[in-house]
């Protein structure tokens, strides 16, 4: 078998098999990527269907492919030789897009179906799966002191409408490819992902990249006012993309986890409010706060159980909230002064 045990019992693909990542375009995807690349892994392909120059990010060596993987042949194309196949790809953004775009988040549908068929015919040993913690039951998450949630909340079900409904879906069709056929099928459970090359502007940003950017505008626009989407109680927990890329890579080669959801994200609580604490401290800088209660919002309060994580892997994602913004805050500054001066930037 093309594999080499590492640490122990996990088992990961050799330098040379093809690793194939869906979404490369984007936020997590473009880090997947550059962790690979870092481990010395050789032959990588990147898919998405993004034109290349709007990538977020490069990496020299890789093989850069656009297609748009809602599409068959293009999921056919995408998988050829694979070995392992990461799916990152999806139509989404934060709460002011899945709110108002459930039809393209409904659709992304249509890529993990393909591409899981693609990566089972193809003959690929691994296949992972990005799920989300919108695929929980809502009506647990309406009190910001919310009971952090476990792998077993998902069901019954009552996901988040459009994204999350998705997303409970595609994983099932992940089970069922590892219970029918044999595929070895991984899913995580992201919860709130931030940190530099993700999306900052334009609609799809979530609240870490858009709390740093109002904070940065106000500065520079000397208004000294941001503008907050809700009351500011809502809680949520947020991971460094460090880590979620790391958690990727260690769910993906552990077998105990063969088609079974896990959370990955922090258990760091913490309220819209407490974390523009966090970013005006960064920006040195107090603001007169107006809240938006017309805004979107969603669940009242979201946090990661990460007992199973810590059981299963010994690890979690750790990065301190204040360290990881730091780094996002100063890049999201170099972002918007780039823009400012002429320059292309990623939104
Ligand atoms: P992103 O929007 O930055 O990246 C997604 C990429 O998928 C984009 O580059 C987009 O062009 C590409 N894509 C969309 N439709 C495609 C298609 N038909 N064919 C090929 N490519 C297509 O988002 P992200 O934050 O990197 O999210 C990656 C994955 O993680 C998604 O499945 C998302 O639902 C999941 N997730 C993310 C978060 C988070 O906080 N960022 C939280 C939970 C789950």
């Amino acid at each position: 078998m093309d594999t080499q045990t590492v640490g122990g019992s996990r088992p990961e693909p050799s330098k040379n098999g093809l690793i194939v990542v869906a979404g490369a375009g984007g936020f997590i995807g473009g880090a997947l990527v550059r962790y690979f690349c870092g481990r010395g892994f050789t032959r990588i392909r990147a898919v998405d269907k993004k034109p290349l120059p709007e990538w977020y990010q490069h990496a020299p060596g890789v093989e850069s492919l656009c297609l748009d993987l809602s599409d068959h042949a293009s999921c056919i194309r995408a998988a050829e030789g694979a070995w392992e196949v990461y799916n990152l790809a999806a139509d989404m953004g934060g709460m002011g897009f899945i709110e108002r775009f459930r039809v393209e988040c409904l659709r992304s549908v249509l890529i993990n179906t393909h591409l899981i068929e693609a990566a089972y015919r193809a003959g690929a040993d691994r296949y992972f799966y990005s799920s989300s913690a919108c695929a929980y039951n809502t009506e647990l998450q309406k009190d910001p002191q919310v009971r952090a949630l476990k792998e077993s909340d998902a069901y019954p079900a009552m996901a988040e409408r459009g994204y999350g409904w998705e997303k409970l879906f595609s994983e099932m069709v992940c089970q069922e490819y590892w219970a029918e056929r044999g595929m070895k099928t991984f899913i995580a459970r992201f919860h709130n992902v931030y940190g530099p090359h993700g999306t900052w502007d334009g609609g799809r940003e979530k609240a870490p990249a858009a709390i740093s950017r109002k904070v940065i505008e106000a500065q520079d626009s000397g208004s000294n006012k941001i503008t907050i989407w809700g009351d500011g109680t809502a809680t949520r927990s947020f991971m460094y993309i460090d880590d979620c890329v790391k958690g990727i890579d260690m769910i993906a080669h552990c077998e105990r986890l063969i088609a079974t959801p896990i959370n990955l994200g922090t258990s760091e609580l913490v309220s819209v409010n407490e974390l523009v604490d966090i970013v005006e401290a960064i920006g040195g800088v107090k603001l007169h706060r107006d809240y938006d209660p017309t805004a979107p919002r969603g669940v009242g309060g979201r946090n990661s159980d990460n007992t199973m994580i810590q059981s299963i892997l010994h690890w979690e994602p750790k990065t301190p909230l204040r360290e990881g913004m730091a780094k996002t805050y100063a890049w999201i500054g170099q972002q918007y002064a780039g823009r400012k001066a002429g320059k292309r930037t990623i939104s």
